[in-house]
């Protein structure tokens, strides 16, 4: 994207909002910056946004239900970008759909992570499939309120380590190591940067971001160690989690956020566990490849 163009397309999304008189206003600027692949506008009426859903519908595109018992309407494609890369193992079904808000949102982080960090690249496996619903191996990412996000990994702990990437979210422990992956280490900076974005963001309101604990606890020595603001870390606290009855979250992140104001039919919990544990027990699930047992053993949220 260009330096000076107007923010809404600096975002690297492409988007599918089924607002008449957006398209309308920026037919001519989307047909030069997304092309061929910005094709997927729906009409205000078959998506059924009308007038008494508010104006945070005209904008959005809505979030329908729960993140554990919902859809998406209208909502925008998170794409690769210089900044920003798909996790291999998620690339397959195109899950990278959400709201408006959270799409802008996670673009922005990472962008902030590379103005911090020269040529840093965040690492993002699924948000929500096109249109929402169930997404294989997870019980949330129904309504395009969540996304999972990798951690950023670095070769050493030397100042002249560099960013290292794997094809599938690494696991790693306490003291910033993978059991898995000898010589990678969790980048402190680089993860707190991002977290720091997220909770700092002027439009979506982050409400948890799991994540388990001892990383959790890592983040936050590094952010009180390197002088963060103390109301900046605070937020931080209370947003990121490690999940009860849920995988610990000790290879990635995921991210989730509130319902936008006035947006009707948006139900910001999940449905009660005993519920989504019931639908569990329906999944198939596929080969799953080395982290098979793991995601049998219990979905992603
Ligand atoms: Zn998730």
């Amino acid at each position: 994207m260009a330096q000076g163009a107007p923010s809404w397309f600096s975002l690297g999304v492409r988007h599918a909002l089924g607002i008449a008189t957006l398209v309308t206003t920026v037919t001519t600027a989307a047909a030069g910056l997304s092309g061929a692949r910005g094709t997927t506008h729906d009409t205000a009426a078959s998506i059924g946004v009308g007038p008494h859903l508010g104006p945070a519908a005209l904008r959005f595109g809505r979030s329908v239900g729960s993140p554990t018992a919902g859809h998406l309407i209208g909502g925008a494609h998170l794409d690769e970008t210089s900044y920003l890369r798909v996790e291999p193992a998620d690339a397959e079904g195109d899950v990278r759909w959400g709201l408006e808000p959270l799409v802008a949102m996670l673009d922005r982080a990472a962008r902030a992570v590379d103005r911090q960090f020269p040529g840093a690249v965040t690492t993002f496996g699924h948000l929500s499939r096109h249109g929402g619903g169930d997404v294989e191996r997870h019980r949330s990412h129904e309504s395009g309120r969540d996304a999972d996000v990798g951690f950023f990994v670095r070769s050493a702990l030397s100042s002249g380590a560099h960013q290292v990437f794997a094809p599938h979210f690494v696991a790693f422990r306490a003291d910033g190591t993978a059991p898995t992956w000898p010589g990678a280490y969790f980048d402190d900076a680089k993860n707190w940067a991002f977290i720091a974005a997220l909770v700092s963001d002027p439009e979506a309101r982050v409400t948890h971001v799991f994540v388990a604990a001892p990383l959790r606890a890592r983040l936050l020595a590094h952010a009180e160690q390197m002088g963060a603001p103390l109301a900046l870390r605070i937020r931080a606290a209370q947003v990121m989690r490690q999940p009860h009855g849920a995988l610990p979250h000790d290879d990635h992140f995921h991210v989730r956020i509130a319902c936008p104001a006035q947006m009707a039919g948006c139900v910001e919990n999940p449905e009660p566990p005993a519920r989504a544990a019931g639908a569990a027990a329906g999944s198939t699930g596929r080969a799953l490849g080395p982290r098979g047992a793991e995601h049998a053993a219990g979905r992603r949220s």
